[in-house]
């Protein structure tokens, strides 16, 4: 088969009547900030208790509404408004609006929040700059649930919330709120009734409709992301591509739905189980589950020929298990075949390419983005040949821009004054800048797929340049948190830890211990059994560390029980009331109770242990702090908190929040049975092996946090029981971190000030040049270093080399 007969054969269906959506463009605004008056706004926006009523203004020609947040002499939480709307999402991609705020530094983050029945999808955003508008993009898929929503059709008021930073007002202009996405032509299904039936497959169905939206927005595709609650023959409509990220279940209605979508000229992109109805859409048979015989036994996914335009010869992907399938007769083929990790062939297949599109027999794993991101674009433009334009025009104006720069040309000339004449660097920018024309002379031949590589190429050779042009600073101390107690990204110790110290990092923090379980031979705590198995991960790190010159310090979980433990041990727990209560009288089984002095016992022996037993250079606290407001109001802390207040409390537990006075003693109270853990492993730590440094992980708003969580860090630096702190400062926003560390350096005082920055946490997790944006923040604000979350596969994989090429360049 000619490889261009597929691309006409899907250019004449994309032009197909009735195959483009009517867009309404009335419908997609939902506010132009279009009133009158301020009166005529303050009937729209209605303030929470405590904050101002909006006005309306006009800023460099922008028609805004100001909101003021008055937290100077305040106690309000946040500054938040509602604007009661009649928005149906369900066949949008989410809203945008224009945002500015001028000083973000008193705000310690923003929400936005769709209100729908009794509950609420609620998202996190902030301004990227303080010098003008930013264009604000919310994604259903990147909410959260609160409550019990009723659907993204029925949304019936959109909040919009700055939260209290600091003691100082501040004021933000809101403008041109509207909905995004409507007419895309990609329609990913999120099985939103998944959970209904498998309440296990919650997070699950998140996180692989995620991998698919994640690769979809970095290959430029538009898409919307539909819930399976919401697929009609009407949602689909005008729609090209449905893909099912993970749904093994869905109702009848959506399946016959997407049936109805493939007759009509819809493609498919499936997923691992799918439901019966759309397997005969898709021209599968399904077949059963089939786990990995050994680790490495799924490895890869290889393609045979003829691939379609763009498709790698081989994906990674280390599938743990696989739901065998099959083309059904006359209608397809097995386009790729399971590998194993010595390359090997398994028999099973991977990838079906059928008449109606691609089905893929396990998950999208987010790992490896760039090989599946193009798998994903090389299956989709393979339907659709016109989002291969579409994808390639997008990543060609995307080369450039990256950190500061706006497009190539800007990055090329201040990564070239930077390089100070550097060859390497120089060499990169001529190679970046010769794939960028390359890319251009390919698109206009047609050739997206060969336009699109060398796009790409061109990204990373301007990236790779703009990170030697960084320069390291002298003297600063570079940690990272390592999650796993066997080493990073399955490297081993040794390896994971040589790695870190070539890159110049001088601290790692690995988790090593639970309030349930220890990774390494304990009398305290139960021991993980791969320790039997495996060894002492402990000995095993810390021998890597001193081999490499690089500091540990052992990372602590303490009042949170990570499941690791013994079913027995827990079960223990419960018995003998360690266990928090909630307000509601519920058991808290994931989190023990501080005021329980034989958890207290536990907590401070478990780490001091750690400190006779191995010559570690730190020991860390994490999870020190309770989970939120609602504890611990179990039987022995009423005991003990009357027993403090001198008095008893006559209606337990109703009093401690109906009685300010009270409820203040109360707060007193959870900090005090927090900081006791950290005074007495700081003071024993210390005296059993002098030069020991203590170490925390925080939360960031320390006003906020000592009443909701009870930890009160910045007493613990005022006291001298640490020698370092590490706030968690997660958001990806560098105007955000750069207000929370400003702010930290003056709680932590004395105390060095290593800000956590949360790589793992951003979309995409390997996005270097957001670590670079905070490790400048860091410096500029003089923190003794910073700490990053965390030594993940993206870490090992590139992020650090990256890193070792400029700002943390060994010295
Ligand atoms: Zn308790």
């Amino acid at each position: 088969m000619s490889p261009l007969s597929p691309v006409l054969a899907a250019l004449l269906a994309a032009h197909a009547p009735g195959a483009a959506p009517v867009p309404d463009p009335a419908a997609d605004v939902v506010d132009a900030i279009a009133y009158p008056d301020d009166a005529a706004a303050r009937a729209a926006w209605t303030p929470m208790a405590g904050s101002p009523p909006v006005s309306v203004v006009a800023r460099d020609g922008v028609r805004a509404l100001r909101m003021a947040c008055p937290f100077a002499g305040t106690r309000i939480e946040r500054a938040s408004w509602d604007l009661a709307v009649r928005l149906d999402l369900a066949t949008a991609r989410g809203v945008s609006f224009r945002l500015r705020c001028p000083d973000a530094s008193p705000i310690s983050g923003f929400s936005l929040y769709f209100r729908s029945g009794d509950g609420w999808y609620a998202a996190t955003f902030a301004p990227a700059s303080r010098d003008g508008w930013d264009m604000i993009a919310i994604d259903k898929e990147d909410t959260t649930i609160e409550g019990t929503p009723a659907g993204w059709g029925r949304i019936d008021a959109i909040r919009l919330s700055a939260w209290r930073g600091a003691e100082r007002d501040t004021e933000l202009f809101l403008a041109d709120v509207r909905v995004t996405g409507r007419d895309a032509r990609i329609a990913v299904v999120r099985g939103d009734s998944v959970p209904r039936a498998a309440p296990d497959e919650t997070e699950s169905v998140r996180i692989y409709t995620q991998s698919v939206t994640r690769c979809l927005q970095e290959a430029g595709l538009a898409y919307l992301v539909l819930s399976d609650l919401d697929v009609t023959t009407a949602a689909l409509a005008g729609r090209r591509i449905a893909i099912l990220p993970h749904n093994p279940s869905m109702p009848e209605g959506a399946q016959a739905a997407l049936a109805a979508f493939v007759k009509g000229g819809g493609r498919l992109i499936t997923f691992y189980a799918i439901p019966g109805t759309v397997a005969a859409a898709a021209g599968i048979e399904a077949g059963t589950h089939v786990r990995e015989t050994r680790p490495g036994f799924f490895a890869s996914m290889r393609f045979a020929d003829p691939r379609p335009a763009g498709m790698p010869a081989e994906v990674p992907q280390r599938s743990w298990n696989i739901r065998v399938a099959r083309p059904a007769p006359g209608r397809g083929r097995v386009a790729a075949t399971w590998h194993d990790a010595d390359g090997a062939p398994t028999g099973h297949a991977a990838v079906l390419q059928t008449d109606a599109g691609f089905h893929v027999t396990h998950v999208l794993i987010p790992e490896d983005g760039a090989a599946k991101r193009r798998m994903l674009l090389a299956m989709a433009g393979h339907l659709d040949a016109s989002l291969w334009g579409e994808a390639a025009r997008a990543t060609a104006g995307r080369i450039g821009r990256i950190g500061p720069y706006a497009d190539f040309d800007a990055a090329r000339k201040a990564v070239a004054e930077a390089a100070r004449g550097d060859a390497a660097t120089r060499a990169a920018l001529d190679a970046a800048a010769k794939r960028r024309a390359d890319a251009a002379g390919l698109a206009a031949a047609s050739k997206f797929p060969e336009s699109l590589a060398a796009s790409e190429d061109a990204q990373r050779l301007l990236l790779e340049a703009y990170c030697r042009a960084q320069r390291p600073a002298p003297g600063e101390r570079r940690a990272i948190w390592c999650h796993t107690p066997e080493g990073a990204g399955g490297l081993g110790w040794d390896e994971a830890v040589r790695r870190l110290a070539a890159n110049g990092f001088t601290d790692l923090i690995p988790n090593m211990l639970w309030a349930d379980a220890a990774a390494y031979p304990s009398d305290v705590l139960p021991v993980l059994p791969e320790v039997r198995s495996k060894g002492d991960f402990l000995a095993a790190c810390l021998a890597a560390c001193r081999k490499h010159g690089v500091r540990c310090h052992v990372w602590k979980v303490n009042w949170n029980c990570w499941g690791k433990a013994p079913k027995e041990y827990v079960e223990g727990l419960r018995r003998e009331g360690r266990l928090q209560v909630r307000f509601d009288g519920s058991t808290n089984g994931l989190w023990l109770c501080p005021s329980n002095p034989a958890n207290r016992t536990v907590q401070v022996d478990s780490m001091v242990e750690i400190a006779r037993r191995y010559a570690v250079d730190g020991l860390h606290f994490d999870y020190i702090r309770y989970p939120d407001r609602d504890g611990c109001f179990c039987a022995g802390c009423r005991e003990r908190f009357e027993a403090a207040l001198g008095t008893k409390v006559a209606r337990w537990p109703q009093d401690l929040r109906s009685d300010p006075a009270l409820e203040a003693r109360w707060n007193d109270f959870r900090r005090e049975q927090i900081t006791a853990v950290v005074a007495a492993v700081s003071a024993e730590a210390r005296k059993t092996r002098p030069g020991i440094q203590i170490s925390a992980a925080v939360f960031p708003n320390w006003p906020v946090d000592r009443d909701a969580v009870g930890q009160d860090w910045k007493a613990w630096c005022d006291r001298g029981y640490l020698d370092f702190v590490c706030p968690m400062n997660y958001t990806p926003h560098d105007a955000t971190f750069e207000s929370l560390v400003a702010q930290q350096a003056a709680w932590a005082g004395k105390v060095p000030l290593m800000p956590g920055i949360g790589l793992s946490c951003w979309s995409p997790p390997d996005d270097v040049v957001r670590l670079i944006d905070k490790i400048a923040i860091a410096r500029r604000l003089k923190t003794a270093g910073f700490t990053v979350f965390d030594y993940s596969p993206a870490a090992t994989q590139g992020v650090l080399a990256l890193c070792g090429l400029g700002i943390t360049k060994r010295e």
